[in-house]
C-alpha cells in the first residue's frame, strides 16, 4: 500500500523564510506560484528575458526575475518548464547557484530519472507532482479544495526533504485531498506507461483505426465521428464518476454485451498485453526516453511529420467541421491537457 499524507501530516511553517522560486509560468507554473503566494509563502517567478508571461505574473501580484537571477535568490527552485529543455535551462541558468542545503523540485521525473540532470550531491531533489492539469490545481485551490499529489525525494542530504515536500503540497493545495508517497522511477515510468498505452497513444489510434474501418466500408465520415470519437467523452465522464460500472448501467445492455464480445476481439489479451509489455521494457531500460531525447536533437522530423499528418487526417478536417456547430458549453481547454 502506498503511503499517504494529508493536511495533518504537513506543516506549512517548514516553509517559512524559506525563498521559493518557480521556473515557468505555463499550465503548473502559475497554479503553483499563485497558490503558494496565497498560502503566505515568500515566492517568485523566473522567467526568460521577453517572456510574454512576465508581464501576466507581475499583473497577478508576483515578482518576477530572469531564470538565473530567480535560482540564485532562491532556497527552493521549483522547475516547471517544458521536460525536454529542462536540462539545457538546468546547465546554464539553474546549476552555477545552486548552494548546498538548498532544495531542486520537479513536478515529473523524466529529467531525474533519465539523468538528464544531475544535481549536486550537497542539494536536496523532490518531486510534488499534481494528478492534475495546472489550471485545475489553481481552480480547486480557489474553491478550498485541492487536487491530489505524489511526492517523491531522489536526494535528502538535509534530512528534511519530506518536510519541505509535504509543506509544499500544502501550500498549493494538494494535502487537502491526499499526498501519496512513491518514487521518481515509478513516477516516471507509469506516467509514460499510462500516456503511450491509454491516454494518448491507445486511444487515439482505437479511434483512428475504427474511424477509417466505417468510411472504408462506405459509412459517411460525420457518422464514423460521431460513433467512434464524439461518444467517447461520454463513456470516460461515466466511468470516471462511477467506475465501469456505471457507465454499463447507463447504455443498453445491447451495448454492454457487443463489450464482452467485440473487446477482446479488436483487442486480443496475449497479443496487447505482449505489445504492452514491450512498451513498458523501453520506458524501464530507457530505450524509449534515448529515442526521444535524439528526436529533440535532431529537429524533431518524425515528431513534425507525425503531427501534420495527423492533422490532415478526415477524423480530424471532419471533426472541426463539426465541433463548429456544437455547443459544448463546457470548459475544454487545451491549455490544460493531460500529463
Ligand atoms: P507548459 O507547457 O504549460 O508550460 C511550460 C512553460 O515553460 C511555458 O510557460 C513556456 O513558455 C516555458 N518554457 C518553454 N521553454 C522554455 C525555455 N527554453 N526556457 C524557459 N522557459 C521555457 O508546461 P506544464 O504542463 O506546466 O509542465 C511543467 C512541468 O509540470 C513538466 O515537468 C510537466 O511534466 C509537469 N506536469 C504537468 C502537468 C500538466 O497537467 N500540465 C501535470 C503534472 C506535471
Ligand atoms: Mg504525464
Amino acid at each position: 500500500m502506498a503511503k499517504m499524507y494529508y493536511e495533518k501530516d504537513c506543516d506549512i511553517t517548514k516553509l517559512s523564510g524559506k525563498k521559493i522560486a518557480i521556473i515557468g509560468y505555463g499550465s503548473q507554473g502559475h497554479a503553483h506560484a499563485l497558490n503558494l503566494k496565497d498560502s503566505g509563502c515568500d515566492v517568485c517567478v523566473g522567467l526568460r528575458e521577453g517572456s510574454k508571461s512576465w508581464k501576466k505574473a507581475e499583473e497577478a501580484g508576483l515578482q518576477v526575475k530572469t531564470i538565473a537571477e530567480a535560482a540564485k535568490w532562491g532556497d527552493i527552485v521549483m522547475i516547471l518548464i517544458n521536460d525536454e529543455v529542462q536540462a539545457k535551462v538546468y546547465k546554464s541558468d539553474i546549476a552555477p547557484y545552486l548552494e548546498p542545503g538548498n532544495a531542486l523540485m520537479f513536478a515529473h521525473g523524466f529529467n531525474i530519472h533519465y539523468k538528464q540532470i544531475v544535481p549536486p550531491a550537497d542539494v536536496d531533489v523532490i518531486m510534488i507532482a499534481p494528478k492534475g492539469p495546472g489550471h485545475t490545481v489553481r481552480s480547486q485551490y480557489v474553491n478550498g479544495k485541492g487536487v491530489p499529489c505524489l511526492i517523491c525525494v531522489e536526494q535528502n542530504p538535509t534530512g528534511k526533504a519530506y518536510d519541505i515536500g509535504l509543506a509544499y503540497a500544502a501550500g498549493i493545495g494538494g494535502a487537502r485531498a491526499g499526498v501519496m508517497e512513491t518514487t521518481f522511477k515509478a513516477e516516471t515510468e507509469t506516467d509514460l506507461f499510462g500516456e503511450q498505452t491509454v491516454l494518448c497513444g491507445g486511444i487515439v489510434q482505437l479511434m483512428k483505426l475504427a474511424f477509417e474501418t466505417l468510411v472504408e466500408a462506405g459509412y459517411a465520415p460525420e457518422n464514423a465521428y460521431f460513433e467512434t470519437i464524439h461518444e467517447v467523452k461520454l463513456i470516460v465522464d461515466l466511468i470516471n464518476k462511477g467506475g465501469v460500472a456505471m457507465m454499463n448501467y447507463s447504455v443498453s445492455d445491447t451495448a454492454e454485451y457487443g463489450e464482452y464480445v467485440s473487446g477482446p476481439r479488436v483487442l486480443p489479451e496475449a497479443e496487447t498485453k505482449a505489445n504492452m509489455k514491450a512498451v513498458l521494457k523501453d520506458i524501464q531500460d530507457g530505450t524509449f526516453a534515448g529515442k526521444w531525447i535524439a528526436e529533440n536533437n535532431n529537429g524533431r522530423t518524425f515528431f513534425n511529420r507525425s503531427r501534420a499528418m495527423l492533422a490532415e487526417h478526415p477524423m480530424e478536417i471532419v471533426g472541426a467541421e463539426l465541433r463548429k456547430n456544437m455547443l459544448w458549453g463546457d470548459d475544454v481547454d487545451p491549455d490544460t491537457a493531460s500529463n
